[in-house]
């Protein structure tokens, strides 16, 4: 997978910059099956959905296409996700893939099963051999052991047979009903190669392809899983391609250089992050900041609004704008006002881009006949 580039240039300026929130309402922790791995920074998840493939295989979640990737059993890997292995090549460079994404924290999984593999040849073409555990021998007969209820009499089921029927060798009468007048009471072998008798067998293991034994100590037993989407990622994947993909073609298309995510030093000296960042003009001209906040709530919180402002009271851009999905709250209004960020209300993706696009178009228009006026008046 191809990482992100950690030497980013954060000392760029004079860039257009979008910065991305989510806000999610807090929401009862599902149990998870797995342990919790310590996931990658947005930046680094942010880089993550830029790879091609990863991207392939999150539309087919996004797209409602796949909601839970389960394993397919094939006899010569175990399982194999062959959805991955058309997207990655084969079926090791899939299993990587799926457990990169899984400790990044774009994939969950849960444990869907457990296979064992051939010690000498890797193969999952594995049968089970119940065998002797006197003299390890594999051919042994597996019975029932049978109850005669009325007196008590127990032996393996063979020894109740009688010319079709079942009679008890004891006191000689025929069964009549499973559990009323007899009961199965387990399992009974006995071993065809030294004639003993057990209840319980050892396992073994049989390599179909390379047909060698191996003990249950020596097999390796694998955990293969089901993977679904996590939904944070779900959020912030599809805030990403829907949302910033088209402002990133659009501002490309008004011949602005942009990156995503982008980094800015400020007057501070801190290094700001965000998703989203352009340059048009020489240095330092022409900053233009974007903040992209989705809330699942009715409003998104004024906090953004705060968080932004400290960013560009650092920065200093020419244009700051605030998409705000789907309401931004009172008091967040009245602060973008007081902080002079543009604010961008927009129900859902869609009318984002568009109010955005729009916004942007406008600020253009106004700059250019302000500059034309000014040049007028010099005249
Ligand atoms: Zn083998
Ligand atoms: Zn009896
Ligand atoms: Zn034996």
């Amino acid at each position: 997978m191809e990482r992100l580039d950690k030497s980013l240039n954060r000392e760029k300026a004079n860039k257009l910059v979008v910065h991305q929130v989510i806000i999610t309402k807090p929401r009862r922790i599902a149990r998870r099956k797995e342990k919790k791995m310590p996931k990658a920074s947005k930046e680094e998840r942010a880089d993550i959905y830029r790879n091609h493939r990863v991207q392939l295989l999150l539309s087919k979640f996004m797209s409602g296409e796949l909601s839970k990737l389960d394993p397919v059993y094939d006899p010569k890997f175990g399982y194999t996700y062959p959805i991955v292995e058309k997207i990655v090549g084969d079926a090791p460079s899939a299993n990587e893939f799926l457990t990169k994404l899984f400790e990044v924290g774009v994939l969950k999984r849960s444990l869907f099963d457990k296979f064992v593999r051939c010690l000498h040849c890797g193969s999952a073409n594995i049968s089970v051999h119940y065998c002797c555990p006197y003299c390890k021998s594999f051919k042994i007969k597996k019975s029932s052991l049978i109850e005669h209820v009325p007196c008590g009499y127990i032996d393996a089921e063979e020894r109740f047979q009688k010319q079709g029927e079942l009679v008890c060798p004891r006191c000689h009468k025929a069964f009549t009903k499973l559990d009323v007048d007899y009961i199965k009471a387990g399992a009974w072998c006995t071993c065809s190669e030294c004639g003993k008798s057990f209840d319980i067998p050892i396992v073994s293991h049989f390599c179909r392809d390379c047909h060698r034994d191996f003990t249950f100590e020596e097999a390796l037993y694998k955990d293969v899983y089901s993977y679904s989407l996590s939904e944070d990622v779900m959020q912030e994947a599809a805030l990403s391609w829907t949302l910033i993909a088209p402002i990133k073609e659009f501002l490309e298309n008004c011949g602005f250089k942009v990156e995503s995510p982008g980094f800015l030093k400020g007057k501070s000296g801190t290094s700001h992050m965000f998703d989203v960042t352009a340059s048009r003009g020489r240095k330092g001209q022409n900053i233009t900041v974007i903040d992209l906040a989705a809330s699942t709530g009715k409003f998104v919180p004024e906090q953004t609004v705060i968080a932004m402002f400290a960013k560009v009271y650092d920065i200093a851009p020419d244009r700051a704008y605030l998409v705000a999905i789907p309401k931004m709250s009172k008091d967040g209004k009245k602060l973008a006002k007081l902080y002079k960020i543009k604010l961008i209300e927009a129900k859902d993706y869609n009318e984002a881009i568009k109010g955005l696009k729009a916004c942007i178009k406008n600020n253009f228009t106004e700059e250019a006949s302000r500059k034309n006026s000014h040049n007028g008046e010099q005249a």
